[in-house]
């Protein structure tokens, strides 16, 4: 198996500023057609720390990738960190400089600055990938039978560029397998009873078949990877396996397809024609926004409030103002009638809502950090939940608790 190198260039990175998504995206990718990525290394923008890392990174794997510092601007130092370390020279490429142009005038952009030119100067030795969505291109070194791929940091660039360009060059250059997955997402059964029932099934297994158990919160989620030359024979193997699952599994299972459990609760409004409306007060609309994530989400979500003051929980979704004063803001009678209030509003099957407190500071009428209720209310049913979670700052929880409504209404 080919290993691989993750090198993240950028001081905004170090700073906090950015976030490295390019790295999770690159793996995952990687992960595709059977390289394990073993290391990442995240530095700054200075020429001599470049050098090192990729040194070190030739000494660890047999793919280097890098991202970032490939742009016009002076803090930009990747291609000469490059040239020096491989010895070579940058010297002005005429297909990068025309591919440049070219891109550059479809923008509108005829005038082309030096600073421009510039990007089409690469290391006399590297093999370039053209970038159609920016201005740097991609290079790639080789040495010893090692590669060096460096790409930009924009993640909008270097996705097309992994995707259709190194993914399928490495695959031919290595002659490796593709690795599918499909993911079986089950709920209501413990793990042990779960993995005696599939027993025999995951023992009859094809060889070049493994599945694994995932636990996410009250959902077990069942990854069965398949490895192999060709694409579309996997993809039928694995759904041949699990129509052979999925009569095990009875009415445990929730999805045979989707990962993410937005995307799972998409599938079933869908299925179902069910129509779905959030009413949030500690989530700030992170429910909300996670649901509208999905695309095709219009067809099932008809809209949300985010009523943070108490005063608008009373006028909008219609929250009794003694049910406030008896059992304070943040309690469960208040989330299930923001629930009933925000279904009648919006005229739909389902709603949710969320109150509690995220903290840091503590709830105006002393509840914990950390305390959240949350309704789930389906036709004239509805459920409502208590969390305590005081660990988690104010952005985690809020995502933690938009997804274990979603989980829970799933
Ligand atoms: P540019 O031509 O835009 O200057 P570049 O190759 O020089 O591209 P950087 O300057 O390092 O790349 O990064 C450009 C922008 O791309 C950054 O401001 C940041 O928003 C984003 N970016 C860079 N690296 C990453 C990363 N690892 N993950 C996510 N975003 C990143
Ligand atoms: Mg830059």
């Amino acid at each position: 198996m080919k290993n691989a190198v993750l090198i993240t260039i950028g001081d905004e990175i170090l700073s906090g500023s950015t976030v490295d998504t390019n790295s999770n995206f690159i793996a995952a990718e990687l992960k595709n057609i059977g390289i394990k990525v073993i290391q990442i290394f995240t530095i700054s923008d200075q020429i001599e720390t470049i050098k090192k890392t990729i040194s070190s990174a030739f000494d660890l794997g047999d793919i280097i990738i890098t991202t970032g510092g490939l742009g016009p601007t002076r803090d930009d130092k990747t291609k000469k960190a490059i040239a020096e370390f491989f010895n070579d020279e940058i010297a002005l490429d005429e297909e990068t400089f025309a591919h440049l142009k070219a891109y550059m005038e479809r923008r509108g952009r005829t005038e082309i600055l030096e600073r421009n030119r510039e990007q089409a100067f690469v290391p006399t030795k590297s093999k370039v990938f053209q970038n159609h969505n920016g201005t740097a291109p991609c290079m790639m070194m080789e040495e010893n039978g090692k590669l060096l791929f460096s790409l930009p940091g924009v993640p909008y660039e270097v996705k097309p560029l992994i995707k259709d360009q190194i993914v399928p060059y490495l695959k031919d250059k290595f002659s490796l397998h593709y690795l599918s997955t499909r993911i079986v997402s089950v709920v209501g059964i413990p793990e042990s009873i779960l993995a005696d029932k599939i027993e025999n099934w995951e023992l009859a297994l094809p060889e070049n078949l493994s599945l694994s158990y995932l636990p996410v919160g009250t959902r077990v989620k069942l990854r069965l990877t398949a490895s192999g030359e060709d694409d579309s024979i996997l993809q039928q193997q694995l759904e041949d396996e699990i129509q052979k699952l999925l009569p095990l599994l009875e009415d445990h299972v929730i999805a045979t397809s989707q990962d993410k459990i937005e995307k799972i609760l998409a599938d079933i409004l869908t299925d179902k024609k069910l129509t779905l409306s959030t009413a949030e007060s500690c989530t700030g609309g992170e429910l909300a926004k996670m649901i509208t994530s999905v695309s095709g989400s219009s067809n099932y979500f008809l809209g949300g409030i985010v009523s943070y003051a108490t005063e608008k929980k009373i006028d909008i979704l219609k929250v009794k103002k003694e049910t406030v004063e008896e059992f304070t803001v943040v309690s469960e009678q208040v989330a299930a009638e923001m629930a009933e209030g925000c279904q009648k509003l919006f005229n739909t099957d389902i709603s949710l809502s969320t109150t509690g407190v995220a903290g840091p500071r503590k709830g105006e009428d002393g509840k914990e950090v950390g305390t959240v209720f949350y309704t789930i209310r389906i036709k004239d049913q509805e459920v409502t939940s208590k969390l305590y979670m005081p660990h988690l700052d104010r952005l985690d929880f809020m995502h933690f608790v938009a997804q274990k409504v979603i989980q829970d209404l799933v």
